[in-house]
């Protein structure tokens, strides 16, 4: 569940907010625009089920006042009356299947509910004049425990939509001149309504403090995940340069030797080390080195950047770059291509026998592995290369 709140709040904060705002049933308000439509989208699809249940409660309902209501034209009234409520839940019912409508779910569910409300309160009064039967008020009681437990609103649209309902029904009532037996009526409407409100009341906080803690969960998954990527980075990466360390080096080269085994795929790789750098050092000192190396990584990334390639602090100064199908031809242009770089970042040497700047000697090795070749041998190869390469005067490539 992607909770956006954990990364609003820091976990000090949301245990606060469980402490002390929940009593209001409602956040801050930029908390409250991330909780409302996650609120509502579930609200929504809980009411697929939910609306059944009502449905079928509200049935068993009507059929109970049914059988208190005389055969003949009371029957007809009976379901031209109370009807209008099934609609309205069965409305409510289809309409929650729409993603669309979700951010709507308040304000449909409130409307319906206010109707319904209104709906019942007025068969009362109709109904009523014929027979005064208790069942009647119990269906209002009914109703109204059902709006503010079951349908899923938030608390503060549950007392809109059961106390607005009972004003139109009211209003609507008195228009039509119908009878209301307000002792009666005030016993159920008004106290089933506190009720209602009080049950709306806690699910609406217990549903907030769960939504609080579910972004603790979360914000201490996000710390787990970064610790281990971090851990994960410690472990295969050099600090200094952040290039890729000999385990890294390893697994990635024994992967793609297999690789380059099994599909009998060329594979290169090209050992490094910096000319002069005792020198460099003993000039410039240990730190104005270490930037050097840093600089010189930079590059080293930069041209190993196609998928499967790689570039690795071998040793102190000594970097072993990976480049999976590549052939000695390509390796060439490649090699010469990053001498020049090196040359172009122009990092002063000021203790180089060859040139004014910081250069690099590489060795070069591709191969095409067999069943009888070695990793070993194949780096040894490169470092042989690199050996001939500081031998013919540095600054340059050579080939195994
Ligand atoms: P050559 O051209 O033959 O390679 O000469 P060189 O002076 O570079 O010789 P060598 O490769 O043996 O020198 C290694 C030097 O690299 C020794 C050490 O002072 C330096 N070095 C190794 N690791 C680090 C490091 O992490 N930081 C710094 N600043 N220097 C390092
Ligand atoms: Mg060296
Ligand atoms: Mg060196």
């Amino acid at each position: 569940m992607k909770l956006k709140g954990s990364k609003l709040l820091h976990r000090d904060e949301i245990e606060g907010l469980i402490k002390t705002r929940l009593n209001k049933v409602y956040f801050t308000p930029n908390l409250e625009s991330i909780y409302q439509p996650l609120y509502r989208d579930e609200a929504a699809k809980e009411f697929r089920f939910r609306g059944i249940i009502i449905f079928l409660l509200y049935a068993l309902l009507c059929s109970g006042i049914y059988q208190v209501i005389p055969a003949g034209h009371d029957a007809v009234l009976w379901i031209s009356l109370y009807i209008w409520v099934g609609i309205i839940i069965l409305s409510a019912w289809v309409l929650s299947f729409v993603p669309r409508l979700n951010p709507y779910f308040d304000a449909y569910t409130c409307l319906g509910s206010m109707c319904a409300v209104a709906i019942t309160f007025i068969i009362i009064t109709m109904i009523g004049n014929y027979h005064n039967d208790a069942l009647l008020h119990a269906a209002m009681m009914y109703a109204v425990v059902i709006i503010y437990a079951f349908v899923g609103m938030r608390f503060y649209t549950a007392v809109v939509a059961g106390w607005c309902g009972g004003l139109i029904g009211y209003i609507i009532t008195k228009a039509f001149d119908f009878q209301i037996d307000w002792t009666f009526l005030n016993r159920t409407y008004t106290y089933s309504s506190f009720l209602g409100m009080a049950i709306a009341y806690v699910i609406d906080r217990q549903h907030r403090e769960n939504f609080l803690q579910n972004c603790i969960i979360e914000l201490h998954q996000n710390e787990m995940q970064k610790q281990s990527e971090q851990l994960k980075k410690m472990t295969e990466h050099d600090p200094l340069t952040g290039l890729a360390n000999r385990r890294q080096l390893s697994e990635a080269l024994e992967q793609q030797w297999r690789y380059a085994l099994r599909h009998q795929q060329p594979l290169s790789i090209m050992m490094i080390d910096i000319d002069f750098f005792k020198n460099y050092n003993d000039h410039l000192g240990h730190q104005a080195g270490d930037i050097c190396l840093t600089q010189i990584a930079e590059v080293l990334s930069q041209i190993t950047n196609r998928s499967g390639e790689l570039a690795a602090r071998y040793g102190g100064e000594e970097f072993l770059l990976l480049f999976p199908m590549l052939t000695e031809a390509e390796i060439k242009p490649l090699a010469a291509d990053l001498l020049h770089r090196i040359q172009s970042l122009e990092l002063p040497h000021p203790a180089s026998h060859i040139s004014k700047f910081v250069t690099i000697s590489i060795g070069t090795a591709t191969i095409i592995p067999s069943e009888s070749d070695q990793i070993q041998k194949f780096i040894l190869a490169a470092d042989q290369a690199l050996y001939l390469a500081k031998g013919s005067g540095r600054n340059q490539y050579r080939l195994a």
